[in-house]
């Protein structure tokens, strides 16, 4: 049974919030595999079968039918975010941006699968055995990185700016970020940490993409937590132990998209229905509390930071 967060908890893939990036993996690797994938991921089966958690192999692979484990919408929601990001990531890299961030990169596999214009620097920033694990299998299987990719092995809820820096990040220079499936795993003040090291370090012209909810009206936060709660007891019925509910942080936080505007950040920002109507996907259900207020936000910083 999954044991409730603490300051200073850490994980790998297969443990913890690590288990989401191999379920993110999964539902890429079920996504690429459908008749209109949207999506090319050719590495996330392979990595996800590297993790070893056995239900979610059989998943990736298609040896098991995602059915109700993996529904449409998880699918279809999986295929319009990775887009979202590639398309944010390669409109910033060949609009000339040559330093891209992506915070809590897990297993995902665009420093090794997007076209980036040449000179290219890919920093990806998660937890250390995250970071070395990926290196290590995407090594074993033969793959090499599209673009000069360096890994920053850090915890996102600590100072992290000096360890980018380290490796490289030159705050001078205009960058492009991404925090994907990342703030609900944060504490409210982490998050808001973040993205002012985010800003602090974007020269003007950086771009930023992110995902923003409004906090929950009285009791969708309990509707949440019980749905996440059957979700997990569906899983664990399959042979995966994991609990959603206790991965994530609850409570009041700031809301990203006003958070960022605040900032100096001037955004636009998509709704998942809006994603999935522009990808020409069925709509989602009115009552999914899953992503029907989620907005996809993404924008430039115009003015040196306050
Ligand atoms: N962005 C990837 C994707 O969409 O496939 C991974 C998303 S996964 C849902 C959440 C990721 O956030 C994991 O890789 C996890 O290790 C990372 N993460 C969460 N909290 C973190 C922290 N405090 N420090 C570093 N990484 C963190």
């Amino acid at each position: 049974m999954t044991s409730t967060r603490h300051d200073g908890d850490d994980w790998d893939l297969a443990s913890s919030v690590g288990a989401t990036a191999t379920m993110a993996a999964m539902a890429r690797a079920i996504a690429t595999r459908t008749d209109r994938p949207i999506i090319d991921d050719p590495y996330a089966e392979p990595l996800v079968r590297a993790v070893g958690i056995d239900l979610l192999t059989r998943l990736a692979s298609g040896e098991l039918p995602p059915d109700d484990l993996v529904d449409r919408v998880a699918i279809d929601g999986a295929k319009v975010r990775t887009r979202f990001y590639d398309e944010f990531f390669l409109d910033a890299a060949n609009s000339g941006i040559t330093q891209v961030v992506i915070l809590a990169a897990g297993l995902d596999s665009r420093a090794y699968r997007l076209p980036w214009p040449t000179g290219t620097v890919v920093y990806e920033v998660d937890q250390p055995r995250v970071i070395e694990f990926k290196t290590r299998t995407l090594a074993e299987l033969g793959a090499a990185p599209t673009a000069d990719r360096r890994v920053v092995a850090v915890d996102l809820r600590d100072d992290w700016s000096a360890a980018l820096r380290t490796a490289g990040f030159q705050p001078a220079l205009p960058s492009a970020w991404s925090a994907e499936g990342l703030l609900g795993y944060l504490p409210p003040e982490a998050q808001d940490r973040l993205l002012d090291t985010v800003t602090e370090l974007s020269a003007p012209g950086s771009r930023v993409a992110t995902e923003s909810r409004p906090n929950p009206r009285p009791g969708d936060e309990d509707r949440t937590r019980k749905g996440l709660d059957s979700i997990s007891e569906r899983w664990r019925a399959h042979g995966f132990d994991t609990d959603m509910a206790r991965l994530r942080y609850f409570g009041a936080r700031n809301e990203a998209a006003p958070y960022l505007t605040g900032l100096g950040w001037t955004l636009d920002a998509i709704s998942t229905r809006d994603l999935f109507a522009a990808n020409d996907l069925p709509p989602l259900e009115a009552d999914d509390l899953r992503m029907s207020d989620l907005r996809y936000v993404s924008g430039t910083l115009d003015k040196t930071p306050k």
